[in-house]
């Protein structure tokens, strides 16, 4: 549920203790001034810079990042003398008084079109507002909508959630809903700022989630050393208990290695089961039959959770049309100094994220995204794929030439760490990444093996056991596709963009 203030009022966005320390500060101060001051404590509206600090008077909000404990008690200072602190402000924007969302539309601190991310960095992310829907009647306006899953480390990925829900409805065994809020995507954050900011959403999807399936447990894995993060998730666990009239599922926190690697679904539940060597299992049976504990188990990233509360809350919204072939929105990291995530409709092209800002070339889907110097593919996963593009929700925008990036660099980058990271269960990947990595090597050294990397990047994407192995490939495979005269280039002794030392 949405909520607003029209008292003087300072919301304090952070997910970290550090960040915690802020919004004391900011209490600190508030609690020593003669004003009546509200210090609020929210998560992040899509930024990385935080803790952010934002200072509301009168419709009127000034917003500074990267704040300290100092700052943060001399912005309450000013704002309990009766003014707004603008100087040093990274934005200051005017309102309504009664605004229920984060105020920013443009700029790097604006969030795309803010539908499943309502109220990120400006509610209580602890506020829970669980659908009245049955589990049938979600299950079932799932299936019409064709709701996909969203992200690496969600087993359904990009695929129809209702299926795998169906599945684990009618398996043998007692089933669970799984939270993979792993965040193990280096160039992602979706996850990480659903969890932190909308914490009462994501779990609100997962209430539902159980409810389809008869669960009556939720686990949410979370990475080490996140007790902002883990506390509102309890937080919500313990609002879930006294809130769903129906016994909703009960929530527990547990704790994983989160690297690329073990975010994968079933790789996960063998990290949860305590297992000590983590690797992906073989399906079928999928974890919707066989699962944590051979349990039937509903892996889900909390970008799906999120689109599922969304789409059975409010099903009307013109996003939300069956007849597209990715119905709702997406939400992608822009990757860059000014590091954010913003929501964009499925139709929408991926350069509306960049929002004016230079790029030749882009890498789009996260760690193993797709090389392309073509912005302009929808950001809807099947058109994505298309495009031979990742769908982990994600753009790093590069500029070619002096100072700027090389995209054989960029490849050659992400498949060593393919190389460096993959289980080593099966051979395509194991094999493939190192021979790979080494084959891009010799480029610099004059040859191009150019039908051999073909080859390896096409078994590796085709043969794979599970879906690092097969997204691994994707940097090489465009790079072959889109920048081979780059690669020529090198192996003649020439970088185009003058960054490699040939
Ligand atoms: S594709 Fe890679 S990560 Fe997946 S099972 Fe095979 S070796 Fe392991």
């Amino acid at each position: 549920m949405l909520s607003s203030s029209t008292a003087p009022t300072v919301r304090v966005a952070f997910d970290t203790p550090a960040g915690r320390s802020v919004l004391e500060a900011a209490r600190r101060a508030a609690g020593a001034s003669a004003d009546d001051v509200e210090v609020r404590a929210v998560g992040s509206p899509g930024t990385v810079h935080l803790p952010l600090v934002a200072v509301t008077r009168a419709g009127r909000t000034a917003l500074h990042r990267s704040v300290d404990p100092n700052e943060a008690a001399a912005l309450v200072s000013v704002l309990a003398d009766g003014d707004v602190p603008v100087d040093g402000a990274d934005e200051v924007v005017e309102h309504d008084e009664s605004a229920g969302d984060f105020p920013v539309r443009d700029g790097p601190l604006s969030a795309g079109v803010r539908r499943t991310l309502a109220g990120a960095g400006w509610v209580d992310p602890t506020a829970v507002d669980v659908p009245t829907v049955d589990g049938t009647d979600a299950l079932d306006a799932l299936s019409s909508l064709g709701l996909r899953g969203r992200g690496w480390g969600d087993a359904r990925q990009d695929d129809p959630v209702a299926d795998a829900w169906r599945t684990a409805r009618d398996a043998d065994g007692d089933p669970v809903v799984v939270v993979n809020a792993l965040d193990a995507d280096p160039k992602v954050d979706g996850d990480r700022l659903l969890v932190g900011s909308l914490t009462g959403r994501v779990l609100a999807g997962a209430t539902v989630a159980a409810r389809a399936v008869g669960a009556d447990d939720v686990v949410v894995a979370l990475p080490e050393d996140e007790p902002v993060l883990a506390e509102r998730v309890r937080a919500v666990g313990d609002a879930l208990d006294e809130t769903d009239g129906e016994a909703g599922p009960s929530v527990s926190v547990a704790v994983a290695e989160a690297t690329y690697m073990t975010a994968e679904p079933t790789a996960l539940l063998e990290s949860l089961e305590g297992n000590d060597r983590i690797e992906a299992r073989r399906r079928p049976p999928g974890p919707e039959a066989w699962g944590l504990f051979e349990r039937p188990t509903l892996v889900h990233t909390p970008r799906t959770l999120a689109a599922v509360a969304r789409a059975v809350t409010t099903p009307d919204d013109p996003d939300l049309d069956p007849e597209a072939a990715d119905p709702g929105t997406r939400l992608v990291t822009v990757v860059g100094p000014d590091r954010r995530t913003v929501e964009l409709p499925t139709d929408a092209s991926l350069s509306r994220a960049l929002a004016g800002e230079d790029a030749s070339f882009a890498c789009v889907g996260g760690q193993f995204g797709g090389l392309t110097r073509d912005l302009d593919t929808p950001a809807s996963a099947p058109a994505l794929r298309g495009a031979g593009l990742g769908t982990n929700g994600s753009m790093e925008a590069f500029v070619a030439g002096s100072g700027g990036a090389c995209p054989v660099v960029v490849a050659g980058r992400r498949t060593r760490v393919a190389r460096e990271q993959n289980c080593g269960r099966c051979v395509p990947c194991r094999t493939g990444s190192v021979r790979a990595h080494e084959l891009l090597r010799d480029v610099y050294d004059g040859e191009f093996a150019d039908d051999r990397l073909r080859e390896l990047a096409r078994t590796m994407a085709r043969t794979s056991l599970c879906g690092f192995g097969r997204d691994a490939a994707r940097p090489l495979a465009t790079a072959l596709e889109d920048f081979e005269t780059d690669l020529r280039a090198h192996a003649d002794g020439r970088c185009p963009a003058g960054v490699c030392d040939l």
